[in-house]
C-alpha cells in the first residue's frame, strides 16, 4: 500500500492518498495541451475515497468529446492544477503527476490522443498509444 501526498505550488492546497493507482496516463488531446499549457498533461487515477483533500479548490467544467462532463479542480490561489474528475468514472478522481512530493512511482500506461499531439513534445514510443480516447 502506497502513502503519497502532495500540493500545490503556494500550499493552499494538500492531499493525501492512501492506496494503489488505478491507472496512469499521459493525454495530449487539445484540452490537455491548453489546460496545461504545454504539450500534454500526466495523471495518476485513484479511488475517491482513498484520496484526503485539505483546502478548497475551485473548479472548471467543460463536456468531452464523448459527451462526459469533465470537473477540474485548480488551487485558487495559485493557479495549480490538481485534480480532475468524470461523470462516466463517480467514484474515482484523476491526480496532476507533477503535484506529488515524490512522484518517482509515476509511470504511465497508455499515451491517448497522439492524433492532437504536437510535434515537439517527443513521446516514449515504448508506452502503448492511442490515436484518440482507447476503446472502453
Ligand atoms: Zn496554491
Ligand atoms: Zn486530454
Amino acid at each position: 500500500m502506497m502513502k503519497l501526498t502532495g500540493s500545490c505550488h503556494c500550499g493552499a492546497i494538500t492531499f493525501a492518498v492512501d492506496g494503489e493507482p488505478v491507472r496512469m496516463a499521459q493525454c495530449h488531446c487539445n484540452a490537455c495541451r491548453r489546460i496545461t499549457g504545454t504539450g500534454h498533461n500526466v495523471q495518476a487515477f485513484f479511488k475517491r475515497d482513498d484520496v484526503n483533500i485539505s483546502g478548497n479548490t475551485r473548479t472548471h467544467q467543460s463536456t468531452s468529446d464523448s459527451g462526459n462532463i469533465r470537473t477540474r479542480h485548480f488551487c485558487p490561489e495559485c493557479g495549480s492544477r490538481l485534480f480532475s474528475e468524470n461523470s462516466a468514472t463517480p467514484g474515482g478522481i484523476g491526480i496532476a503527476a507533477g503535484s506529488f512530493d515524490d512522484s518517482s512511482w509515476f509511470q504511465p500506461q497508455a499515451i491517448l490522443y497522439i492524433s492532437e499531439r504536437p510535434k515537439w513534445d517527443t513521446m516514449d514510443e515504448n508506452i502503448r498509444s492511442f490515436e484518440k480516447m482507447p476503446p472502453a
